[in-house]
């Protein structure tokens, strides 16, 4: 998770509000026309399984990028996603932060579509795995990242099982966390690197669409569109919520404006959705605190996110076929 803080007017909220509904309405596909329904794969997921899984990785304490404890992290993550069968790719770099140089990785699992599945351009999942650094108190990140960690493995482990009928990554992102200050330099590391680095190598057209995972296991998880987020990734995601029941946690009240990990990819053309609820507790209180611990989460809004993003799948990749 992060935002930068943004103030806006309730006005100002209504209007681009107003202003996004009528151009979605008169330039892009009617939502109604997304017919996705529930997936062999998401009648598969475990929220109760995804919370557990994030609960583990909470068990290693505060995960700040290139601590110890994050290597113990990483190597749960890989120990359990090779326990499904995958291959994980660990792509290693060097961060420069505030603090000085940093190791970081990201890791990275391409998992197989079925077969005599289209064979274009991936689907990400992804979501970020390191903590934010605090000094004055020490800070677990259950929900920040712990769930993001445990909402993929979980995905990883239904995939396993039932193959998509769209190929998939799973991408672990590191130092998504500013260590001093959060702006265009401080932190989403993993993301930048990971989008940099693809452009460089002429290798982003691999990528069809990323859907990005960020405090997502709130016991009382409801959540806005992301307005940064790709318009039709939107429609097709929250059309699919409200196809399969979920439409309480993914609500239409209103719009946010996220600055998060999927930004480095749409600023390079890639589409993308972040799906973070950013009101954690009681007047936010939770978020970068000492409150986000295990107990503040449970398994319901796991079961609804993870449904909903499997479920997405064959309607982004049909999406991704016409491009
Ligand atoms: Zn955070």
């Amino acid at each position: 998770m992060s935002q930068r803080p943004r103030i806006f007017s309730t006005c100002s909220i209504f209007f681009v509000t107003m202003v996004t509904i009528v151009i979605i309405g008169v330039f892009t596909t009617p939502a109604n026309s997304v017919q996705s329904g529930r997936t062999a794969a998401a009648n598969a997921f475990s929220g109760e399984r995804a919370l557990a899984y994030t609960a583990d990785v909470v068990a290693f304490g505060p995960r700040v990028s290139g601590s110890d404890a994050i290597e113990q992290t990483r190597q749960y993550i890989e120990t359990t996603l090779q326990g499904f069968g995958y291959t994980v790719t660990r792509d290693e770099f060097t961060a420069t932060t505030p603090l000085g140089s940093v190791q970081m990785a990201n890791l990275v699992v391409v998992v197989p579509a079925a077969d005599g599945a289209p064979d274009g351009p991936a689907i990400l999942l992804a979501g970020h795995y390191d903590t934010k650094y605090f000094e004055r108190f020490e800070f677990v990140g259950a929900n920040d990242a712990g769930s993001s960690t445990g909402i993929l493995l979980e995905i990883g482990r239904v995939l396993s099982e039932n193959k998509p009928s769209w190929p998939v990554w799973l991408v672990f992102l590191d130092g998504e966390e500013a260590f001093v200050e959060w702006n265009d330099t401080d932190g989403r590391y993993g993301s930048k690197y990971m989008a940099q680095r693809m452009q460089a190598a002429g290798e982003l057209d691999q990528i069809g669409a990323m859907i990005l995972f960020d405090m997502i296991g709130d016991a009382d998880l409801s959540f806005p569109k992301d307005g940064n987020s790709t318009g039709w990734l939107n429609d097709i995601v929250w059309q699919t919520a409200t196809n399969i029941g979920h439409d309480d946690v993914f609500n239409d009240d209103f719009s946010h404006f996220m600055e998060d990990d999927h930004l480095p990819f749409i600023r390079r053309g890639v589409a993308a959705i972040d799906l973070i609820d950013f009101n954690y507790g009681p007047g936010h209180r939770n978020w970068h605190s000492p409150f986000d611990t295990i107990d503040k989460l449970g398994p319901v809004g796991f079961q609804a996110v993870g449904e909903t993003a499997l479920s997405a799948l064959p309607a982004i990749g049909e999406r991704i076929l016409k491009r």
